[in-house]
């Protein structure tokens, strides 16, 4: 978790102090109430906001979020961005009003660090180097032309146990062994075991 950190910008000639994601260096800013700053007509202030709309828009996660990444695209996309956010949150208002939230009100906005993936696969499981593979149930993969590897749980290991392919096979005589190339997999002996990869493309 942790929390989002939004500047406080004035106008040179005075005001009320608002909230933007960032103050940019140069050019325009608008800031959370839809206000958009004319480059050089404000500057960054280290004093907390005094804008009530900025300061109630600051605790609208989908806006600022919306406002983050509006401010990457440049001020006009941030400005069309702030307008639909405005338009959304008028839709909301009469709510808000209805059923005020006084408990959550000081809150500051929260949300979750980006998450990984929730399939993530390991680059490496045991003799499996699982690039380009797709799991197809425990234990066997599936290798872009079709190629089905079956794996073996050996401890907290897997261990290669079969490779079934319909189609061209070419079983080589190694050093060390036996390199067997199935379609696009290739099963190449290894220290002490095998290792399965997909072919490097040549
Ligand atoms: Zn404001």
């Amino acid at each position: 978790m942790h929390q989002v950190k939004l500047e406080s910008v004035r106008r040179n000639s005075g005001g009320r102090i608002h909230l933007t994601p960032k103050v940019p260096r140069s050019g325009p800013v608008t800031t959370l109430c839809g206000q958009t700053l004319e480059a050089g007509s404000f500057a960054a202030n280290d004093a907390p906001p005094d804008c009530a709309n900025c300061i109630r828009r600051s605790r609208d996660q989908a806006r600022i979020s919306g406002a983050f990444f509006a401010q990457e695209e440049g001020s006009e996309l941030l400005r069309l961005s702030l307008e639909q956010a405005r338009e959304r949150t008028q839709s909301r208002e009469p709510d808000l009003r209805v059923l005020p939230h006084p408990s959550e009100k000081d809150k500051p906005v929260v949300w979750p660090a980006p998450k990984p993936p929730a399939e993530e696969i390991p680059e490496r499981l045991g003799e499996l180097v699982t690039r380009g593979f797709k799991s197809s149930g425990e234990g066997v993969w599936r290798s872009p032309v079709g190629v089905i590897v079956k794996m073996r749980k050996h401890g907290r290991d897997w261990r290669f146990a079969e490779v079934v392919f319909e189609g061209e096979i070419v079983a080589t005589r190694t050093d060390r062994g036996l390199r067997l190339r199935a379609g696009d997999v290739e099963v190449a002996p290894d220290e002490d075991g095998f290792e399965v990869r997909l072919r490097k493309k040549t």
